[in-house]
């Protein structure tokens, strides 16, 4: 069970967030410090998964919801493509240890991952 983090408190109210889009198990939010003209985090409801690894192996269903979810953002607010990162782990950038996936779209500027 990860530990209870600032997602968990925008899931359950106690931190405010503007929900772009809310399924049974998976809300999207913009990230509060954007990389990016669009960036939204996805979210599972759960606190289960600390990473996306652990949520791979424990429930890939709800993982393929939430590449879902990143595909109806990038669809409603760019053109429906995307880059999607997973950071995982402390040494890979991860500050907050309730799984989530960064939606970035939009011109991306960034070209370290790919591109020209
Ligand atoms: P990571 O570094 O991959 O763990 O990503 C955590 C992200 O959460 C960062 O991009 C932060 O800007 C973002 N973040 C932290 N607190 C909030 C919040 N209250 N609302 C929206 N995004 C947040």
């Amino acid at each position: 069970m990860a530990a209870d983090t600032v997602f968990g408190k925008i899931v359950s109210g106690e931190i405010p967030a503007e929900i772009l889009v809310e399924t049974d198990r998976v809300i999207a939010f913009p990230d509060i410090a954007p990389q990016a003209p669009v960036h939204v985090l996805v979210i599972p409801k759960t606190s289960e998964y600390a990473n996306v690894t652990e949520l791979a192996a424990g429930d890939p269903e709800l993982l393929s919801e939430m590449v879902a979810v990143a595909k109806q953002i990038a669809d409603e607010r760019a053109n429906g493509e995307y880059r999607l990162i997973f950071n995982n782990g402390e040494s890979a950038g991860q500050t907050v240890f309730h799984v989530h996936a960064h939606v970035l779209a939009g011109n991306l500027e960034e070209r370290s991952l790919g591109g020209s």
